[in-house]
């Protein structure tokens, strides 16, 4: 089956806490902190994997999380890393930010590409001495990994895309000008997945050829199969546009390729724009009238045509040759510019929070505090002061404020009950 669209969430790690630790050795009563600090998360990177040629691998894994870091421990070790994530995508997967529907990455070339940061590792307590706070009982935990929901889309990279109705010759076509061997049969819909084929010309140049799924009438309106290949078109830089001059299966050629360029403009009018070139199919088998009339109104239309057997491979070199002739002059595949803008953490924004009145109770709800909770040390004067800190800065005393807390009210933050002071 082919899948080229995937929804999937990615996760980098959080970054490991940093460690409330003191060196201790025989004989030696109370040394200094020696508290390691907590290891990166991972990142989760997308690279390209050619031989991947479908989001297949994403129709049923759709979570992908990068390891945690790992915390810090004593005498000054840092907890490991997280390792990162690799994700394989085929090439020409667009990625976009799900909610937004913005573009964050087109994977398009060699590069690989972090798509979520692993979260920081917290400092341990080794940092935190100084010559006024020589036991400091509190480390830093690690920051969260980045998290997004993502909507992928493949959309092929070639130069060329060959259109036209079923059974035309398209895949033929490709079978004899590259490596690509896409099913060649006498029936309707025998490709159901984008082939694509190189093709070598002149001497070592190459160009990508995309063999599309035919194109049936109403696909551009979801209709049949079809619409949803035309995605991959999208990015060619020319046209190859097959016809039946033959008439083999009692259609006319010119209404065949009049309703394909229909389709064409009801997907996208830049792709109907798009330059194109006539391949004139199965003329070993056309009378000399049906070419000739065929030719007639393609050249009146201003399109180049060119008469092929694909079957013969009489003609095709011409063809080819007019093909890389015309790609010199155009401009290069469209690679899509990311314009999803990662949020800046403003402070406190990542920290929302939620306080309610219960009782005479102030309860702070706060997912983000429980891993910092847990390194506070409530008897220690120095994690106190770095605990209302944080208590400040993320707008939790403002908004405590704000509902008329009074000196001496309880204040309770995860479990964890303390009395108000300013
Ligand atoms: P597609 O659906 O456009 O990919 O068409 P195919 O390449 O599968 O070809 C459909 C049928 O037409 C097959 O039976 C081919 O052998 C035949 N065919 C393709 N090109 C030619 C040609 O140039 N001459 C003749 N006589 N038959 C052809
Ligand atoms: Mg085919």
């Amino acid at each position: 089956m082919f899948i080229d669209r995937a929804k999937i969430l990615i996760k980098a790690g959080d970054g490991g806490n940093g460690a409330v630790s003191f060196h201790r050795e025989k004989y030696v009563a109370a040394g200094g902190p020696d508290g390691g600090d907590g290891g990166r998360g991972g990142d989760v990177v997308f690279v390209v994997d050619k031989h991947l040629n479908t989001l297949e691998p994403f129709r049923y894994k759709k979570k992908f999380l990068a390891e945690n870091g790992k915390p810090g421990s004593s005498r000054r070790c840092s907890g490991r890393s997280g390792e990162d994530l690799i994700v394989r995508v085929p090439q020409g997967t667009l990625v976009r930010e799900a909610q937004s529907g913005q573009i964050m990455a087109d994977l398009s070339g060699d590069e690989p590409i972090i798509l979520a940061k692993g979260g920081k590792g917290g400092a341990g307590n080794q940092h935190f001495a100084t010559a006024s706070r020589q036991i400091p009982r509190f480390a830093k935990p690690g920051t969260p990994g980045e998290s997004y929901e993502l909507q992928l889309e493949l959309k092929l990279l070639a130069d060329v895309g060959l259109v036209g109705f079923p059974n035309v010759g398209k895949s033929t076509l490709i079978s004899v000008v590259s490596a690509a061997r896409p099913k060649v049969a006498n029936y309707h819909f025998t490709t159901l997945a984008p082939v694509l084929g190189v093709v070598s010309f002149g001497d070592g140049e190459t160009f990508v050829m995309a063999d599309i799924p035919g194109l049936v009438e109403g696909a551009s309106e979801g209709v049949g199969l079809g619409h949803d290949f035309l995605r991959h078109v999208d990015r060619c830089r020319l046209i190859v546009h097959v016809v039946d001059v033959s008439a083999s299966e009692g259609r006319d050629p010119i209404e065949d390729f009049e309703k394909i360029n229909h389709e064409l403009e009801n997907f996208d009018a830049e792709l109907a724009a798009r330059p194109q070139i006539v391949a004139a199919n199965k003329c070993d088998m056309a009378a000399p009238e049906q070419i000739a009339a065929f030719r007639a109104y393609a050249k009146g239309k201003g399109y180049p045509v060119f008469e092929i057997s694909a079957a013969t491979t009489a003609g095709v070199k011409g063809l080819i040759a007019e093909v890389a002739a015309k790609l010199h002059e155009l401009p290069p595949v469209r690679v899509y510019e990311p314009e999803f803008v990662k949020p800046e953490p403003l402070p406190g924004a990542a920290r929302a929070f939620h306080i309610t009145l219960e009782d005479g109770i102030y309860y702070v709800e706060a997912p983000w505090l429980d891993p910092i909770m847990a390194t506070i040390n409530p008897d220690d004067y120095e994690s106190l002061q770095y605990f209302q800190r944080v208590l400040r800065e993320s707008g939790i005393i403002d908004k405590l404020d704000e509902m008329a807390v009074k000196e001496g009210d309880t204040v309770d933050i995860s479990g964890f009950q303390f009395e108000y002071i300013h």
